[in-house]
């Protein structure tokens, strides 16, 4: 499939997808049952992602948002902007970030350290992806829906220079 000037191929089917994100909803359920958590969503990959895990949430919890980007087309601009639009008190808060996808693993170590500063009572994340590169380097996560490889991917919340969020499967690029 051409998005852009690129070609993609499925990589992971919307079943399979909705299938892991029940699975997550439930562990998640389960260890923050009476904790109130403060779900933090990282604008904009994460959007889809997001509503379709809420909706597996049915304890008490709360969700706002955020957004901190490094990327710009396919490559990372190795530059993190700084977070905007945290609105929520956080401190003795119980917080779970949630991630579209963790590649080398900056991103989501700038945020954590950002955080922390404000006292949360925890801190963890739940990621829809990570890539192989931030798993090489030993990034864990409580809750991690696919680890993959290296390669770009799109599609559910996803993105290749604005297109392709739309697309329900994830789409892996196919090398020429
Ligand atoms: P990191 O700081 O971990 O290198 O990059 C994190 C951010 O880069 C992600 O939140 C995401 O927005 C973007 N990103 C990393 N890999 C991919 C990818 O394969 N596809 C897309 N669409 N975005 C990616
Ligand atoms: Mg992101």
């Amino acid at each position: 499939m051409l998005v852009k000037d690129r070609n993609f191929k499925i990589f992971i089917h919307e079943s399979q997808i909705q299938n892991r994100i029940a699975q997550l909803g439930k562990q998640i359920c389960a260890d923050y049952a009476d904790k109130n958590p403060l779900f933090i969503v990282i604008l904009n990959g994460a959007f889809i992602f997001a509503a379709d895990l809420i909706r597996h949430i049915d304890i008490d919890s709360e969700i706002t948002f955020v957004k901190y980007s490094s990327y710009e087309g396919m490559e990372s601009t190795g530059v993190v902007d700084e977070l905007i639009g945290l609105d929520a008190d956080i401190r003795e808060r119980h917080i779970i970030i949630v991630e579209d996808i963790v590649d080398s693993g900056m991103t989501m170590r700038e945020m954590l350290d950002d955080l922390k500063k404000y006292s949360p009572a925890s801190l963890e994340v739940v990621t829809l992806l990570q890539k192989e590169k931030s798993i090489a380097i030993g990034q864990k996560f409580r809750y991690t829906a696919f680890q993959i490889s290296n390669e770009f991917v799109i599609g559910y919340g996803l993105d290749y220079d604005q297109k392709g969020r739309n697309l329900k499967d994830i789409y892996i690029v196919e090398n020429e």
